[in-house]
C-alpha cells in the first residue's frame, strides 16, 4: 500500500497516507463528518465492492491513516479501533469463541486481563496466563482448542522481554495465530510481523498520537484470512473511529520517529542517572547493558521508548504517596507516549498477577520520559527523592 517502501521510515511516515491532488492541494486529508453517503448510481446502492455506502466504513482520512500505518510496519491490512485496548481485545473477540482457549502473558496490560476474566469467560472461552519468560516451553500450554497466543513485549510495568521468536515458532508448529501488543515499540522499534507474528497491536493513543489528546488503536496484519475475521468482528460490532481521531493520529505519525529519538535518548540518560542514585535499587530498562533482557532486546528491537520502571528503597505506602505528590513536572497519570512526562506507582497493579515470580523488594515506579529538558526532569526526580531521605 505504501508509495515507496525503499524509503527510510521517517520519509515514509511523512509521505505516505496523503495525496494533496485529492485534497484541494492541502497537505493533509480533510476531516469528513459523515454518516450518510450520497451514492451516485442506484446500481451501487447494495454493492459490496469499493463503493463507500455509509460513513461507518470510514472516509478519506481513515483510508490515508490505514495507508500510513501499513507503511509503518510494511503490513498488508490495517484495522482501526477506538482505543488501544480495543485493538487488544478485538483479536480475542474475533478468534476465541465458546469452547476455545487463549494464552495470555501473566504480565499483560491489566485491562486485557479484565476482558479475559469477564467477557471472554461469559462467552464461554477460557484463558491460561503464562509466564512471559516461558520461551519454547509455551508448546506445553497449547491445547487443541487454543485459538490465539497473545504476546506483549516488553511488559508495560515490569519490562520483561519474552522470547518472541521461540513463542512464534511453537505457535506456528500448532497452527495457532499470535498477536503482539506492540505499544512500547510502536512499530518503529519493534516490527512483530517481520518476526512471524500474525497481528501487531498498536495503541496509537501513545507515541503515534503523541500529544495525550486521542484514544485510538490499530491492528496490522498480513494474513488475508485473519484480517477478514478481524474486519468482520469490527463490522459486526459497528466499530468506527471518529474522523477527528484518525486525523490526529495521522498528524502524530508525521513526527513520531523524530519524537521517539528524543524520548529514547532522554529515557536512557535518565535511566543511567537513576542507576547512580542511592534511592534507586533497580532500573528496569531493556536498553541498559546490564539488563537481564538486553540481549533479547538487541536481537529484536532497534531502539527503546521513553517508558521504563525503577525500584526504590523499601518504604511504606504512605511514603510512596508523598513521593508521588512531590513531583511538579512529572504528572501523576496513566498512559504514555505524549510530549509530557508522567509517573505512576505500579504495585497496586501487580497484585492481579497469578504467578508471583516477579518479586520486588521495594515499590516499583514507572515513568514516561517526555520531551522536556532532561536537567529539569532530573531536578524534579530529586525533589521526589528528597521525600525518601526525610
Ligand atoms: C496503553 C496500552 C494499551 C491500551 O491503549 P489505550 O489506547 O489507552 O486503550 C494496551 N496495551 C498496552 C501495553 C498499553 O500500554
Amino acid at each position: 500500500m505504501s508509495k515507496n517502501n525503499d524509503h527510510g521510515l521517517s520519509t515514509r511516515m511523512i509521505h505516505n497516507g496523503r495525496n494533496p491532488a485529492n485534497q484541494l492541494g492541502a497537505v493533509n486529508p480533510p476531516i469528513h463528518r459523515a454518516s450518510t453517503i450520497i451514492i451516485e448510481r442506484a446500481e451501487d446502492m447494495y454493492s459490496d465492492d469499493n463503493v463507500r455506502t455509509y460513513g461507518i466504513g470510514g472516509m478519506q482520512v481513515h483510508d490515508e491513516l490505514k495507508t500510513a500505518l501499513c507503511a509503518l510496519e510494511d503490513a498488508k491490512h490495517c484495522m482501526l479501533t477506538e482505543s488501544g485496548l480495543l485493538a487488544c481485545t478485538l483479536p480475542i473477540f474475533a478468534l476465541v469463541g465458546a469452547g476455545d482457549h487463549v494464552l495470555i502473558p501473566d504480565n499483560t496490560y491489566a485491562p486485557t486481563r479484565r476482558y479475559c476474566n469477564r467477557s471472554l469467560k461469559r462467552s464461554g472461552g477460557s484463558v491460561t496466563y503464562y509466564d512471559p519468560l516461558i520461551g519454547d516451553g509455551i508448546a506445553d500450554l497449547i491445547q487443541d482448542n487454543t485459538r490465539l497466543i497473545m504476546i506483549e513485549s516488553p511488559g508495560s510495568l515490569t519490562f520483561e522481554l519474552p522470547d518472541i521468536r521461540a513463542i512464534v515458532a511453537a505457535a506456528k508448529a500448532r497452527n495457532v495465530p499470535t498477536a503482539l501488543d506492540n505499544c512500547w515499540g510502536s512499530g518503529v522499534y519493534l516490527r512483530p510481523l517481520d518476526l512471524g507474528v500474525d497481528i501487531s497491536i498498536l495503541a496509537t493513543t501513545k507515541y503515534a498520537g503523541g500529544h495525550s489528546d486521542t484514544l485510538s488503536g490499530a491492528m496490522l496484519v498480513n494474513d488475508d484470512k485473519i484480517a477478514r475475521k478481524l474486519q468482520e468482528a469490527s463490522t459486526d460490532l459497528g466499530l468506527c473511529t471518529s474522523p477527528e481521531d484518525a486525523s490526529i493520529v495521522l498528524r502524530g505519525l508525521r513526527t513520531m520517529t523524530t519524537r521517539l529519538k528524543v524520548h529514547e535518548a532522554a529515557g536512557l540518560e535518565i535511566a543511567k542517572w537513576l542507576q547512580t542514585r542511592p534511592e534507586v535499587t533497580k532500573v528496569l530498562h531493556p536498553a541498559l547493558p546490564d539488563n537481564p533482557y538486553h540481549d533479547l532486546w538487541k536481537r529484536d528491537f532497534t531502539g527503546s521508548a521513553g517508558l521504563f520502571s525503577f525500584e526504590i528503597i523499601p518504604c511504606s505506602n504512605a511514603t510512596v504517596i508523598d513521593f508521588l505528590n512531590a513531583f511538579e513536572l512529572f504528572g501523576l497519570g496513566f498512559s504514555y507516549g505524549g510530549f509530557e512526562s508522567l509517573v505512576v506507582n505500579c504495585d497496586p497493579q501487580l497484585t492481579y498477577r497469578s504467578s508471583k515470580e516477579t518479586h520486588f523488594d521495594g515499590p516499583l515506579i514507572r515513568i514516561s520520559v517526555g520531551l522536556e529538558d532532561t536537567a529539569d526532569l532530573k531536578a524534579d526526580l530529586e525533589k521526589a527523592f528528597a521525600v525518601l531521605n526525610r
